[in-house]
């Protein structure tokens, strides 16, 4: 098994070279002859970050703080610091990531690449709409200065350009100002789909944060019951709760995934009829990144490791491409304990092949059972080609590369900025 694999643990090649620069100077003394891919902390699924043959070039070194204006909310650092290092800075300030993801565990440089979304999109967009400029280091040795405003032909392709550009030495991102480190978060239960659809546009207008839990094996009426969880950060107080962080590891990797019909039946029920309804204060770490609880949560899975499958439909048939696709899951017996369900906003993306757009996304995680797992990716594929939507590279390891082309009409365009040295298995695949 491949020493270097993404967070699904599926089988890779491994790559013929390493390189951990400490500088731009360094991370140009590539061996000419080897694709490079630069690689934050492996969180994308599938093989965006992969380059097997290729060189890796890890930022793990590349992880300084530039500066911090702690009156304007804006941070420069290097592309290999995390948005954990980030929030562990600012957040005593007074300031928070305008959009995260669902884990902290990223790179900033990895955060640009795939131009993540949290649960503030339908509020805030995405992450490239808070980035403020970066420094794009070419093979060539060129580095490009990039921000909407300067290079902006450069900034739109990097953003959300996978990696394939060059690699992003340092970032420049505007905070969001925020009066402590909790939320305000209110909890609802939904019997099915319509009362979603209905939750969700009662909420999304007064509600900078929202996302809903589906029990992707509830069937018949119950199909597309959920808990939707919507927060806003808690206004300054004196009587904040104290908070602890406790973590715990899973240690190894079983010889078969811990998640099958029946545990996830189990899970499922439970979760759904143990939701308690009300509001609550909580702090932003469970509420923004519940998995970072449990380290390696990925070995649940067992050694053959899992997929994540995520989709987004645009608004006009969102509804009825959600329930078919629900119904299809529902239907295999397949799916996992995560089935996670969001509307997207209307603020354009910035990047050329930015995933969030309009629309409705849907997320869940698959154990690879093999052929099985991969004819219902086929299956829910035609439901997202159908409905004009499109799959999520950071979480993808085997679109075909006419889902690609569809999903992503821009990747033309996008293929003319590609570094002629640069190069990954998830572009390989999809460009082939
Ligand atoms: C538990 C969990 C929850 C998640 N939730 C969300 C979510 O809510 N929303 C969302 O959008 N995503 C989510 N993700 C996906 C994750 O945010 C992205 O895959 C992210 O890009 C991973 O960052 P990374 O630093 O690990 O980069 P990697 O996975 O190592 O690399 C990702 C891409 O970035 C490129 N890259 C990395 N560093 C640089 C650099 N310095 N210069 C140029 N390119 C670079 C790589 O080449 C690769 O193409 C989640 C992942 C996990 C594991």
């Amino acid at each position: 098994m491949s020493a270097w694999q993404s967070w699904g643990r599926l089988a890779a090649r491994d790559p013929a070279r390493v390189a951990k620069p400490q500088s731009a100077h360094e991370a140009l003394a590539l061996p000419p002859e080897l694709p490079a891919l630069p690689f934050g902390r492996g969180r994308s699924y599938g093989d965006v970050c992969l380059n097997g043959g290729g060189v890796l070039l890890h930022t793990a070194r590349l992880d300084r703080f530039i500066a911090f204006d702690r009156a304007t909310g804006v941070l420069r650092c290097e592309s290999g610091v995390t948005l954990r290092d980030i929030l562990d800075l600012v957040v005593p300030q007074g300031w928070f990531l305008a959009v995260t993801p669902g884990t902290r565990e990223v790179t900033v440089g990895g955060a640009i690449a795939n131009d993540v979304h949290g649960k503030n999109h339908h509020a805030a967009g995405s992450f490239g709409h808070h980035l403020r400029a970066f420094e794009l280091l070419r093979s060539s040795g060129e580095r490009l200065l990039c921000s909407p405003g300067s290079n902006p032909e450069w900034f739109a392709a990097t953003l959300g350009g996978l990696g394939l550009t060059g690699l992003i030495t340092w970032a420049e991102l505007q905070l969001a100002p925020v009066g402590n480190a909790f939320l305000q978060v209110r909890t609802r239960r939904f019997r099915d789909l319509d009362a979603f659809w209905d939750l969700n546009a009662a909420m999304e207008p007064r509600w900078p944060y929202t996302v809903a839990w589906i029990d992707c094996v509830a069937s018949g009426a119950a199909q597309g019951r959920g808990v939707f969880m919507a927060a806003r950060h808690a206004a300054s107080r004196a009587d904040l709760p104290a908070w602890r962080e406790r973590r715990r590891t899973v240690p190894f990797a079983p010889p078969f995934s811990l998640v099958n019909a029946l545990s996830l039946r189990a899970f499922n029920g439970l979760y759904w009829h143990r939701a308690r309804e009300g509001d609550a204060l909580q702090h932003y770490v469970p509420y923004f990144y519940p998995l970072d609880a449990l380290g390696h949560w990925n070995r649940i899975y067992g050694r053959r490791g899992f997929y994540q499958y995520q989709c987004v439909v645009p608004p006009g048939c969102m509804r009825e491409a959600m329930g078919e696709l629900l119904r299809r899951i529902a239907r295999s017996g397949q799916g996992s304990f995560l089935a996670v369900l969001k509307t997207f906003g209307d603020l354009p993306s910035r990047g050329l092949l930015s995933f969030a757009r309009p629309g409705a996304t849907l997320a869940l995680d698959f154990p690879n059972r093999g052929p099985v797992t991969l004819r219902l990716f086929e299956q829910l594929d035609a439901v997202v080609r159908e409905a004009g939507g499109a799959i999520y590279p950071a979480k993808d390891a085997r679109m075909p590369a006419s889902m690609f082309q569809l999903g992503y009409p821009r990747a033309q365009e996008f293929s003319r900025f590609v570094d002629p040295r640069f190069g990954s298995d998830f572009w390989r695949r999809v460009s082939a």
